[in-house]
């Protein structure tokens, strides 16, 4: 079976952009990956997903695992054939959720003791779990199994956690084994202090990896506090494997952190957003149930050329929100998922050009207008 790669194609100050290669397809860097958790992007077909520009979709360990179960996805032939997505599948570990859904949980050394959120039943995941489960799914590129603290924590609950994953990152290295094709990836845990940033990227990097994530960050802290953990936090880590920050974000959380030198990021916000009645456009956020767009025979971006504005007026987008109509969120997830992708190639086509700068302050100035005028 073929290898994976990372090749940087360029760099304009700390922003990159390069392409990881999977025997499933290549992945542009800096990449946005839209979040599956149940199989599924949420109200999307995963034609119409990949028709947004997504080169790799997120899936949940945590949530396949309860439900359908991991070894019923295997004996289906994997999560790419179940879902009918032939594409890379990046999965998570599971930890991240196992804190933030479950009910009763224990942890200790081994791993966590939970109870599904689905139906109250009992389960253990550890890093050999996690990974194996991972397996199960097929997933292309596999996270190790980590523990996130809430922030704001203090710095000995920090550093302990922090240390802790590092056990479990080296269990989780053992476990994953030799598997040509899969990549997997380290998580540099530590909270908002840089020393112990720089001890966990230590560690990781001398397990070795096939890239890294910065965890721990999108978790309440705020965006100048991120923002302030990324002008380092990236630096700790090695120049030629990825590096994905987990759970990030809204336009320009992501914009900020490309320009920090990340080049992987996932959310739910477009999807989710979709579903509420909210767009993100180039011209900031707009909210389609608001009583201005009834009358708007206006596409939501006259620019854009995703279904939802080539077809369809904020008018009508207007109606069937407000009737409850499928139709709504999958037209303004679509729209949406079409709009974070392509922030993605503007930052990849402007880094590639040496005027990231230029790009990034454009994109800001049409956000300071505001959406278009009402008619
Ligand atoms: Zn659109």
């Amino acid at each position: 079976m073929a290898q994976t790669s990372f090749e940087l194609k360029a760099q304009d100050g700390q922003a990159r952009t390069g392409v990881i290669s999977t025997p499933r397809g290549d992945i542009r860097t800096p990449a946005f990956m839209p979040v599956g958790t149940a199989a599924t992007v949420k109200g999307m077909m995963p034609e119409s997903v990949r028709a947004t520009g997504a080169d790799i979709l997120l899936g949940n360990t945590y949530h396949l695992m309860l439900r359908p179960g991991a070894e019923r996805i295997d004996r289906l032939g994997g999560l790419h054939k179940f879902m009918n997505w032939d594409r890379p599948i990046l999965t998570d570990s599971g930890g991240f959720q196992v804190m933030s859904l479950s009910d009763l949980r224990k942890l200790t050394e081994e791993g966590v003791t939970f109870k599904s959120h689905y139906d109250g039943s009992k389960h253990h995941l550890t890093p050999e779990r996690s990974m194996e489960v991972q397996k199960l799914l097929g997933s292309d590129i596999v996270m190790a199994f980590d523990e996130c603290p809430a922030l704001p924590a203090d710095r000995d609950r920090i550093a302990q956690s922090m240390r802790l994953s590092m056990r479990w990152a080296q269990r989780s290295r053992d476990a994953f084994g030799d598997r040509p094709g899969h990549m997997l990836f380290g998580i540099m845990q530590g909270g908002l202090e840089s020393d112990l940033r720089e001890e966990s990227a230590k560690a990781l990097t001398d397990i070795g990896f096939d890239g890294y994530a910065v965890g721990g960050l999108a978790v309440g802290e705020g965006q100048d506090a991120m923002f302030g953990c990324l002008d380092y936090a990236p630096g700790f880590l090695p120049e030629d494997k990825p590096r994905y920050l987990m759970g990030v974000g809204k336009p320009d959380d992501i914009v900020g952190a490309v320009k920090r030198g990340i080049d992987m990021m996932d959310c739910v916000l477009p999807s989710r957003s979709g579903r509420t009645g909210q767009a993100w456009t180039r011209r900031g956020q707009i909210n389609i149930k608001n009583a201005r767009h009834a009358d708007d025979p206006r596409p939501i971006d006259e620019h854009c050329t995703c279904p939802a504005c080539s077809s369809y007026s904020r008018a009508y987008l207007h109606h069937v929100f407000r009737s409850h109509e499928m139709i709504s969120g999958m037209l303004l997830t679509w729209h949406n998922l079409h709009y974070f992708q392509e922030i993605m190639q503007g930052m990849r086509d402007a880094i590639s050009e040496g005027r990231f700068d230029a790009w990034e302050a454009d994109f800001h100035a049409l956000r300071a207008e505001g959406d278009i005028e009402k008619l």
